[in-house]
Parts: structure tokens; sequence; C-alpha cells
């Protein structure tokens, strides 16, 4: 299974996922354009309901009012179970009208972002780097999105005042060395107007390095070309997270995009979410991070879930998901062991939660244990200088 074409080779024909019978008169042709799959999105229960047998309360969902948008490219829904209302890919996309419950802690901007925007878009709450918000349009809505305050929104984008604004500001400001586009999803931006705005970037000294944050490889993965690919590369050092949850988004479609991006030089990470009923288990997160390690992605963030409408149904305890990462550290490959944080709210940054490994502290002892709960002490050195404080940033 696991040869070297499977894994670096991107053949002309796009390797493809069988499809429902609604879409097997679709050309091929059709089917592998993205523009194709993001006209013919999914969002009511009539055009669901050809593909998935839905619940009552997934119709009640779909029906509600003020419920947050609902679009799901066909390649996507391809993958749903049509008779499991359980299947980890259409909790994600179809809401429930458990969506409408409110519970303790629900806040519209959970993570206080608005609080810290010096320019409409632009979140700067570390002091090195910021998140830049490009658009508000994405390939497919997840039911948790922790910015539905302003995704998805039909009306409401950022417009070339807003990016001049944003890149004003950055120019203005030496101590931001890294800049995270996001949004909204930033490979939904014509390709001429995201070049433009990584020009501008690049184009700022002080900027090191740009990530982009997006889950276009995963919700459109025919998106992924070679001639994006292409311009991507002219902008390194560039690194992309991709966003996947459970191993069945791993499909030959979205390998072979992935494969595109690592081959074009750049550095793939995967920020996952914790997720209720999708993949709050040691052995579908085990799943996912051995398949996304195969196609050359560290795992680098698990999110506990943000305290956001819509989310509260998939909020797992933060005891699961320490429970998770000590199932994974030490049982397997370092590199697919991802940080858990809680993105605290109110504003506080992301915040590492990890199992206590050290047990106790004393002079020149330090007990320790391991992954197999074994216990070791460490001799430290009882002579060894304390840290100058100089109070600057390395
Ligand atoms: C997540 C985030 C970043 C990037 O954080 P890293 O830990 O460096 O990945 C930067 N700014 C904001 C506002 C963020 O939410």
């Amino acid at each position: 299974m696991l040869t070297s074409d499977a894994v670096h080779t991107h053949p002309p024909i796009l390797a493809r996922t069988p499809r429902p019978a609604l879409w097997a008169h679709v050309p091929d042709a059709e089917w592998d354009d993205w523009r194709w799959q993001l006209a013919n999105r999914l969002n009511s229960v009539d055009e669901l309901a050809q593909i998935v047998r839905l619940t009552d309360d997934e119709i009640a969902g779909l029906s509600a009012d003020g419920i947050f948008r609902v679009d799901i490219t066909p390649y996507f829904a391809s993958l749903i179970d049509p008779d499991d209302p359980r299947c980890p890919i259409r909790l994600q996309v179809i809401p429930q009208g458990r969506e409408l419950q409110a519970f303790d802690g629900m806040s519209a901007d959970s993570l206080g972002e608005d609080g810290h925007s010096p320019v409409p878009g632009l979140v700067h709450r570390y002091p090195d780097r910021v998140l830049m918000l490009v658009t508000t349009q994405c390939a497919s809505y997840c039911r948790y999105c922790t910015r539905s305050r302003m995704v998805g929104s039909p009306t409401l984008n950022f417009s070339q005042a807003d990016f001049d604004a944003q890149i004003a500001y950055l120019e203005r400001t030496p101590t931001v060395r890294d800049v995270l586009l996001s949004g909204g999803d930033p490979l939904m931006l014509a390709p001429r107007i995201l070049e433009q705005v990584l020009t501008r970037l690049r184009a700022i000294p002080h900027i090191e390095i740009v990530r982009i944050g997006s889950r276009v490889p995963i919700f459109l993965p025919q998106r992924v070309t070679e001639s994006l690919c292409a311009m991507l590369r002219q902008f390194h050092p560039l690194w992309v997270n991709v966003h996947v949850n459970h191993v069945k988004e791993l499909t030959p479609e979205v390998n072979r995009a992935l494969a595109l991006l690592a081959d074009a030089g750049i550095p793939l990470g995967n920020q996952s979410v914790l997720l209720a009923g999708v993949n709050d288990s040691v052995e579908a997160q085990r799943d996912l991070v051995h398949a996304l390690v195969r196609q050359r992605v560290r795992p680098y963030y698990l999110y506990q879930c943000d305290l956001v409408p819509g989310a509260g149904h998939f909020r797992t305890t933060v005891n699961r998901g320490i429970e998770i990462i000590e199932g994974l550290r030490g049982h397997t490959s370092g590199y697919a062991v991802p940080t858990y944080v809680i993105d605290a709210p109110g504003g506080g940054g992301k915040i590492p939660v990890m199992p206590n490994y050290v047990l106790s502290q004393a002079p020149g002892r330090v007990t320790v244990r391991n992954y197999e709960n074994n216990v070791y002490v460490y001799h430290e050195p009882t002579d060894y200088p304390p840290a100058p404080h100089t109070g600057e940033r390395p």
C-alpha cells in the first residue's frame, strides 16, 4: 500500500473517490473542475436528501432560521455515509437542530479577536506575528467555525482598501516577522488577488515567513493545481497548515493535492479540532496522525473546541484531550503528535495542555514518569547559574 508511487507522484489523471448515483452522469472533466464543484454546492434539505438519509435533527438544523451558512462541495458530500447519522464527515458540515442550543461561556467572538484588531481583518495578539484575514468565504463551512460571526457572509468581504490598511499596518510594525493568512479560506481568493497580497507581503523586509491556513485542499482538492503551486512557490519561505479532522478525509484526491503542495517545497502542517463524536478517541486520532505523516503533513495543533454559537454539542472535556495526547506521546512517532491547545476564551491566545510527566522536583533531583508510567530520577546540577534577565526577545 505504501509504495513510493502512491505518495510521491501526482498522476495527470486524478484518482477519484467513487461518487453517488446523483452525480454518475457528470463527466469527469467537470467533476475535476473546482469551478463546477463550487457552483454545485449543496445547502438545502432537498439537495442533501438526494444523497443522504437525513435525520429529523438534521432537517431541523437545515430548516432553522439564523443558522450559520451551509454549503458543501459535491466532492466532500460524496464522502458522507448516507445511512450513518454518526458519519464523521457528515457531522462536520450538515447542521443539527442541536446547533441552536446556547451553553455556558458561549460567545460569538470567543477568542476576543475583534478587540485585538488594529485594522479590520488583522488580529495582532502576539508580539512577533499576526493573523491576517483576507476573505470571508470558504469552499464548505465547518459547523463549529470559530469565526462564524463573520465567515460565510454573502455580502461582507474584505476589500482592496482593507488590504491596503492591513499592509500599511504591517509596514509600520517592524516587530512582525510572521504573517498568517486566514479567513475564511485564503485559497478561495482569485489567484491574482492572492498573488498580489503575497507579493506585497514579500516586499516588506521584516516579514520573514508567511503562512496560509486553508481547508481548500480537503474540501476542494481539485483547486490545488500545478499552476496554483507554481504561483505559491514563488513566495518561499511559505508554510501551509491544512485542517483535517478524520482519516476519512484523506482520500486519493486530497493526498494528491497534499503531494503537489509538498513537492512545491511547502512545509505542511495540520490543525485539527477535537470534536465529540468525530475524532474524540485515541484510536481516531492515531489513525489520523499516522495517515497525515504518510502524506508528509506534520500534525501541528489539536484544538479544544472554541465556545462559539453552534459548537456546544461538539465540545469534549479537557481531560479527554489530555488522555488522547497521553495515548499518542511515546506510543508513536514524535512527529505524529500534535500540541493540544486551548485557545483561551477572551483572547489569551493558545495555551498548551499536556499530561503531567514531571512528578516532583527537589534540589538536584527531578522525578519523571514515562509513557508506560515507569518512574525515573534525573540528577540536575545544583550549581547551574540562573538565567540572566535581559527582557529582550530572541
Ligand atoms: C493562532 C494564532 C497565531 C499563530 O500562532 P502560532 O502558535 O504561532 O501558530 C497568531 N495570531 C493569532 C491571533 C492566532 O490566533
